[in-house]
Formats: structure tokens, sequence, C-alpha cells
């Protein structure tokens, strides 16, 4: 047989949010992947329908409705941009640009669970560091695991699975510390979910570092998961880098044409976030008052930090909630439906706390 690369062997499974168990006479709820609760705009979905109808042509390469938009939604040239399938594209597209065997990628962890798969992919070397205790990125202590051998530093904020923003102060220091010669992403998966004090700019970031790479998504906030459409700010030397590695026309017609639509739509979209965070609100307090704590969720999820995920999970399930439990670590949760969010609470109470 002919074989792969070494390091393709070594590439960690990507485990996926499993979809609810069906129970007799209970309604569902997929608390599993961080996805959106709301079905799509009609303004959006009849935007897609109508994209379909040319779907025996190729998308446009360039991106370039996509790109108009965002340039006007975020003040930058349309040749800082760079679209791909998920922004968990961009991290591919990113590492395979500048990483390759012998160089470092230093993230905190746990974190986002494909950034171990990329950096295997890549045939880099990932370098874990161990979020605190209250689920925050370590900043002094991945400042430390940045050494002469790292290319690139991936920041997690909100960090999925455990919940934290960190700060623009704490930010900046941080990317102050850093050799201009070294890429930090800022993974800004959730950011439209974050409400706290001094929230980090990215954009201000980048104009003072053009080694900043900001990652966005349309999977969570604007709810089109299911087609596959991220992309990334920065330098337009990096975005020029990412564009020329990425898959020629990856992302689909339909997937640029809703996104564009989300745009035009994006008060409405956004007005969805403010209730996913008021429902984020209510599910901590429920779960406060059930005696449980959590580390301060600023995206659409919560992260019991516990050993006996697969109880949790079990327990979950016979409410007809799935979640993601990672094995012997914790268990996230998203935000979703507020039946979801009352029926965990009284999951909980029904638990015995972990001590
Ligand atoms: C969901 C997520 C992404 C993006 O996912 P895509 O669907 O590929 O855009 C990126 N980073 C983090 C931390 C995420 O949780």
């Amino acid at each position: 047989m002919v074989e792969p690369l070494p390091h393709v062997r070594e590439i960690p499974p990507y485990v996926p949010g499993k979809p609810p168990v069906a129970r007799a006479g209970l309604t569902t709820y997929k608390l599993s992947s961080n996805e959106n609760p709301y079905p799509p705009l009609p303004s959006v979905r009849a935007t897609a329908e109508q994209a379909v109808t040319a779907m025996n042509r190729y998308p446009d390469m360039g991106c370039s409705a996509l790109y108009d938009a965002l340039a006007t939604k975020h003040g930058v040239g349309t040749d800082q941009l760079a679209a791909g399938t998920g922004s968990v594209a961009l991290i591919y597209h990113l590492l395979s640009a500048y990483c390759g065997p012998g160089d470092e990628v230093v993230h905190a962890w746990r974190s986002f669970e494909a950034y171990p798969i990329a950096i295997t992919a890549a045939g880099a070397t990932g370098v874990k560091v161990p979020v605190t205790a209250d689920g925050r990125h370590d900043l002094p202590a991945m400042a430390a695991a940045t050494t002469e051998r790292t290319k690139v530093v991936l920041l997690c904020t909100p960090n999925n699975p455990t919940g934290p923003a960190l700060t623009h102060a704490e930010t900046t220091a941080f990317i102050a510390g850093v050799p201009a010669d070294v890429l930090v992403v800022v993974d800004e998966a959730y950011v439209e979910f974050v409400r706290m004090a001094d929230p980090v700019d990215g954009l201000a970031l980048l104009r003072d570092h053009p080694n900043v790479v900001l990652l966005r998504t349309f999977s969570k906030a604007y709810g089109l998961a299911g087609l596959r459409v991220g992309y990334a700010v920065a330098a337009p030397e990096v975005a020029t880098a990412l564009r020329a590695v990425a898959l020629p026309f990856g992302v689909s017609s339909v997937a640029q044409a809703a996104a564009v639509a989300s745009l035009a739509a994006e008060d409405e979209l956004l007005a969805r976030v403010d209730a996913l965070v008021v429902e984020r609100d209510r599910l901590v307090a429920g779960i406060a008052a059930v005696g449980w704590t959590v580390p301060e969720p600023q995206g659409n999820f919560v992260w019991f930090d516990l050993p006996q995920t697969d109880a949790f999970a079990a327990a979950a399930g016979e409410a007809g909630l799935a979640v993601r439990p990672f094995a012997g670590e914790g268990v996230r949760v998203s935000v979703g439906e507020p039946e979801a969010t009352d029926r965990l609470v009284e999951v909980l109470r029904g638990m015995k706390r972990p001590t």
C-alpha cells in the first residue's frame, strides 16, 4: 500500500456534536455543536434559493460581493479579506501558508478541537498551554511558550469550549510581547455574543500589529453553519497568502449569497443574538440557583468542568438534550431554546454536584 505521510496518522479525529436521541413524547434539543437555534431568516433563505437556480455555474472565485460587503462592515480594504469554507478552513489555509515540519503553533488547551487537527495536518507541532482553573487563557504561560520555533499563536476568544473571553488590555499586552514575525490569530467565532467590559477590539489590534489575523464566521451568530462560510481579516500580504493556498471555488455561490444577505439583514440577526444572550444569562442564573458553577460564558455555550462526563451526557440525553461531552474533562452545552434551558437546569438539580 502507498502510505500517507507519517504525520497524517497522528491527526486526531474531530468529534462532532451528536444529534439528540428521539424520546417518546418529548421534544428534543441539539445543544452539542454551538449552532444557532433560529431557523434561517426568510430574506436570507430567499436569496439562497435564488442562488440555487444558478448551481450549474461555478461560484465567483473572487467572492467580490461578499468582500465588498465585509470591507464596508469592517472599514478595511477588500485586499485584507480572505474567505473560506467556514473559519476552520482559514485555520488550515493559514497553517499551510506559514507552517511546516519543525514549526510550532502555540494555543490554549482545552480550546477549539480543530486546532490540533489542523496543526498536525500541516505537519507542524502544537504547543498546548493549559487554561487556568476558571477556563481562561494563561497569557503569561503562552508568552513563555512562544520561542524562536513559534510561527503562529492561536487565541480563541471567547474560548470554545470553556467560555471566557479575553480583554482588550490583556490581549494588547500579550501581542506587544510577541515577535513581529509570529502571526497572532484571534479566533473570534463568537465575538457577537460578547458582553463584557473592555472586549477585544480585533480591528484595532490589526491596525497596530500587521501580524494579527482575525477569524470570523457566519456559522454561529449568523446561523449559516450548514453553508460553510467564514473569513479572515488581515494585513494585505497575509490575506494574499491565505487566498493563494485556498481551494479554488471553495465558498459556494449559495454560501456567498446567503452571507451577503445576512450582512444586509444584520440588525435582525443581531437581535436574535441579543435574545440568545438573554437566554444565556437566564441559563447562568438557573445553574447558580441549583448550586453549580461555570466559567464566565461569553459565547453561546457553557462549560461544566467535571470528570463524570458520560453520566452528565446520559442524564441530559434522558431529558432530550444532546450535549457535547469531552471524555473525562467536561461537558459543553450550547445555549438554545428556553425550554432546553429549563430542562438543563432540572437535570442539574437532579445530579450530584462534583465536589
Ligand atoms: C465554530 C468555531 C469556528 C468556526 O467554525 P466554522 O463553521 O468552520 O466557521 C471557529 N473557531 C471556533 C473556536 C469555533 O467554535
